[in-house]
């Protein structure tokens, strides 16, 4: 029996593990299930799923939650402390953290503190965190199980996380609906198109950085921090069918690619059921008449993705700022008040102004995070002045 926790259970991850704890029968149990606001999916849950916890970081929402569900036998906590409670629930076993953004990064260091085994989604964490996390001896790579697609590709393809024996790693992008496009022509896109993703349904935000390459930017600093290998050693590259979900070169030049049909049910269902291959039942890939192709990134007009690794090889408190300068870029372009091309220009910005903080602290990068995202706000503000 395997006991499961979950953070972000009414978004696009979290709905698709419980499709696939469903699918898996009785060997798998819902014990804690934990999201943001959204009460009447999250009652829709309890009561299909029998938690014994159910936590809304909205206190309201929470309040409302607990009325709606009044006749089951499930507590109900709320706000940031009702977080940390789902991510360290004492009867269960994994803690999948599948919530959207910065906010990962506390949930992750108290399940990992809790010696729980993760199943991540949350790749901000490991952004902003990673060498936080690795320095505060927490970042025990037995006990992460990488749910991004790509990295539970790698995953597959090393065997174990150690990363030994390993020259490089291919991350594959799909290159989003913008691929192929200069700036000039991605000046007038609406958040409607970029939120068109060619091959993966996927929440807002993640797709908004799929267009805009940040998500492999981000993807490209997670992966140093799982797979435990330098920048350099981490490649990208474009590959439209995102069918090879990525590939590993080891150092005899044997290259390992793990292929698919690209859903998030295989990735979820490998991590709950490793060390196992366990029968699923989900779409394959048949490889008869199927056309795959590789290209190099366009750093030049996805500007995105170079920052990502500039803020990597800075390191410290810089990708903390990375990502909350994008986060909030993002939130502004779907807001309609700057344009597609100002994201890239937004956190480049925000970094140019920043002053890095080496080795920090969890308290550091808590403040670096809003640091940058009030600045990202002031120097949006001075961007739509000076059109
Ligand atoms: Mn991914």
């Amino acid at each position: 029996m395997k006991r499961i926790s979950i953070l972000g259970s009414t978004g696009s991850i979290g709905t698709q593990t419980l499709e696939v704890v469903e699918k898996l029968g009785e060997d798998f149990n819902v014990v804690a299930l934990a999201a943001g606001s959204d009460h009447l999916k999250l009652a829709d849950q309890v009561r299909r799923y029998k938690p014994e916890l159910a936590v809304l970081k909205d206190n309201k929402a929470a309040d409302i939650l607990a009325a709606e569900i009044y006749n089951e036998e499930c507590l109900v906590e709320a706000g940031s402390e009702g977080l940390l409670k789902a991510a360290t629930w004492p009867s269960a076993d994994i803690i999948v953290l599948a919530q959207s953004g910065a906010g990962g990064f506390e949930t992750l260091i108290a399940a990992l503190k809790n010696d729980k085994v993760v199943a991540l989604s949350n790749k901000e964490s490991l952004v902003i965190g990673g060498e936080t996390i690795e320095r505060m001896g927490l970042l025990d790579r037995d006990r992460i199980y990488p749910l991004d697609s790509e990295h539970s590709a790698i995953w597959q393809c090393i065997g174990s996380l150690s990363g030994k024996g390993v020259e490089k790693i291919y991350l594959t992008a799909s290159g989003g609906p913008f691929l192929g496009w200069t700036r000039e022509k991605m000046k007038n896109v609406t958040p409607e198109m970029a939120l068109k993703h060619p091959n993966w349904k996927m929440g807002r935000k993640i797709t908004i950085d799929s267009s805009t390459l940040m998500n492999k930017g981000l993807e490209v600093i997670e992966a140093r921090w799982l797979f435990n290998l330098p920048l350099d050693k981490i490649e990208v590259v474009v590959h439209p069918q995102s069918i090879v979900h990525s590939m590993v070169e080891f150092v005899d030049g044997s290259i390992i690619a793990q292929l698919g049909e690209p859903q998030m049910h295989l990735p979820i269902h490998y991590a709950l059921t490793y060390p196992d291959r366990v029968n699923g039942n989900y779409e394959r890939f048949n490889p008869i008449d199927r056309k795959l192709n590789f290209l190099a990134p366009d750093y030049e007009n996805f500007p995105c993705l170079g920052l990502a690794y500039s803020a990597g090889k800075s390191g410290g408190s810089m990708p903390a700022v990375l990502n909350a300068s994008n986060e909030e870029a993002v939130d502004y372009f779907l807001n309609g008040k700057i344009g597609f091309m100002e994201i890239p220009v937004l956190i480049e910005k925000t970094m140019n102004s920043h002053k890095i903080v080496q080795h920090p602290g969890v308290s550091d990068i808590i403040e670096a995070d809003r640091w940058a995202r009030q600045e990202a706000g002031r120097l949006a503000v001075e961007i739509k002045r000076g059109r």
